[in-house]
């Protein structure tokens, strides 16, 4: 067998060594149970003007839940507008953590992240963890 040294690069490696590589895991303020492991920071996220809960698009992040199902709501917003919201709850505690527009889990393109619900910790990159 030939020895031969090759670099391939596949676009999975690029986005691995990327700056948006880190996880981010997520825990429950009230019970630090942990509730949302994604790629990228809540503070970065667009927020909705109505409740201020951060808007967190599955197509274009990780959205990893460990969350139990709280059923459907309605909420008035404004003038004869109805919202429907299907709440995910904390499955320490048992508070709101964020909520969908669709019933579907696996199809909804957005979860919506009660503003102050979470608190972030970061895990550190091997690499980082075992240098001097
Ligand atoms: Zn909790």
């Amino acid at each position: 067998m030939p020895k031969r040294t090759t670099h391939t690069y596949s676009s999975e490696d690029a986005a691995r060594e990327g700056p948006d590589s880190d996880l981010f895991v997520y825990y429950c303020k009230h019970c630090s149970s942990h509730v949302l492991i994604t790629d990228t920071q809540l503070q970065k996220l667009p927020k909705r003007k109505t409740d201020k809960a951060y808007v967190l698009d599955k197509t274009k992040h990780l959205a990893r839940l460990n969350v139990e199902e709280a059923g459907k709501v309605l909420l008035k917003r404004g003038e004869g507008k109805l919202e429907k919201q299907f709440r995910m709850n904390c499955l320490g505690c048992g508070l709101l953590v964020c909520y969908r527009s669709e019933e579907d889990l696996e199809t909804t393109t957005f979860i919506y992240i009660v503003d102050g619900a979470l608190t972030r910790q970061v895990y550190e990159k091997l690499l980082e963890a075992v240098q001097p």
